[in-house]
């Protein structure tokens, strides 16, 4: 059987919160602004720690160091510590914006530690004690599964913080029915419940931590994949994709084309309405791009004024009558459109010669240069 003695468990529970202090701290240095909310979960760890601490110091027997009785204190510390996580949640899931919305987290999460203290403080049987402590917290676990994780539950840290939220819940609802059955038996056990306390705090941590670094990740891939300017894809963000169409289209014998679309006498819009209105131009016609293009296309910046669309399942025939389309209704917008003419090269893996990514791209050039003769053109072959 194994041995679950106070004073190793105390011991154990100072070292893991001095390692999850550690933990966090250094990851909130590497997150910089991804790591709203992971002070907020610190205090948590602290705070919980320590209400755990109180147990075991209860039971190591030290003589009554305490002023308020252990449990009450415990209760109310493990409450506001795991509130206090909650609060760190929903920081990073809604970051703050007036004064209130940064305090009042905080207010209810100190209130509810308070009141589960009072609340124990002013019942005599514990059993009572012990079911308002289980209420509160599944409580606060069930609205923030559902209200703050259930929408980001794509990455997986999540999803490990959602399988440790749900299991706190389950343990939780059976105490509470294990204490309204059973009564005179809640006191009993309060050390192997240390030791899961201990390991959740750190599963749940190391899950949060988890969390924060996927979603820097994917906040720094769409950055990188993304034109800062007009907000479509880059030409690194356009590449890989272009490359999976380009296998899917081999391996389903499925047309595809390409256009590269570069916008006519751009330079005058610089030279006569200066830099800031060819900024605006090219966020006018990228926009404009979106809307023309079906929901499969794709719209990426491929360098100055020159844009590269992606066609799957378009023979060159179908494109070259699309980007025509194109070209007369952006003319018809005009102005919402960044009130300029473009010149179109296409290319297609049907039309003949080698479909390799590098050469179809190198065609669509060729016949753009071919496209700004005459301008306000489409050539496909
Ligand atoms: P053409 O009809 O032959 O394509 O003439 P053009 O003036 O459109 O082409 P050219 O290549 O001579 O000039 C492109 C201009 O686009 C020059 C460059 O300063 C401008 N440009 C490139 N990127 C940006 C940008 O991000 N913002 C602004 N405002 N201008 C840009
Ligand atoms: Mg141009
Ligand atoms: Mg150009």
């Amino acid at each position: 059987m194994l041995q679950l003695d106070p004073p190793t468990l105390l011991l154990a529970n100072l070292l893991v919160g001095l390692t999850l202090v550690l933990v966090v701290m250094s990851t909130r240095v590497g997150l910089g602004s991804g790591a709203r909310g992971m002070r907020s979960w610190l205090a948590g760890d602290v705070v919980l720690l320590t209400g755990q601490a109180v147990i075991a110091i209860d039971a190591v027997d030290f003589g009554r160091l305490l002023a308020i009785p252990p449990l009450t204190l415990s209760s109310g510390l493990v409450t506001a510590g795991i509130a206090l996580h909650l609060v760190g949640i929903h920081r990073h899931v809604r970051p703050a914006g007036s004064a209130l919305r940064r305090v009042l987290p905080y207010a209810i999460a100190f209130g509810l530690g308070l009141f589960v203290a009072v609340g124990s403080l002013l019942t005599a049987e514990p059993a009572y004690r012990v079911m308002l402590l289980h209420v509160v917290l599944v409580a606060m676990l069930v609205v923030t599964i559902a209200r703050e994780l259930v929408p980001v539950r794509r990455f997986f840290g999540v999803r490990i913080l959602m399988a440790a939220m749900g299991f706190a819940v389950v343990a939780n609802v059976l105490l509470l029915i294990g204490a309204a059955v059973r009564p005179g038996e809640v006191l009993k056990g309060a050390m192997p419940g240390l030791l899961i306390n201990m390991v959740m705090t750190m599963l749940t941590t190391s899950a949060f931590v988890l969390w924060l670094q996927e979603e820097l990740r994917e906040t720094l891939r769409r950055a990188a994949h993304t034109d800062l300017l007009t907000g479509v894809l880059n030409r690194y963000g356009v590449l890989p994709q272009l490359r999976r169409e380009l296998a899917r289209t081999a391996r389903q014998g499925t047309p595809l084309s390409v256009a590269l679309c570069d916008i006519d006498h751009f330079k005058n819009i610089n030279d006569t309405q200066g830099h800031a209105a060819g900024d605006s131009a090219l966020q006018a016609f990228s926009s404009a791009l979106l809307r023309h293009v079906r929901a499969s296309d794709l719209v990426a910046r491929w360098g100055g004024e020159e844009f590269l669309l992606v066609l799957p399942d378009t023979d060159a025939a179908h494109a070259k009558a699309a980007l025509e389309r194109m070209q007369v209704r952006m003319a018809v917008e005009a102005q919402a459109s960044g009130g300029v003419t473009f010149s179109v090269g296409i290319a297609s893996t049907t039309d003949g010669a080698a479909t390799d990514i590098d050469a179809l791209l190198a065609r669509a050039d060729r016949r753009l240069y071919a496209a700004k003769a005459t301008r306000n053109t489409v050539v496909a072959d």
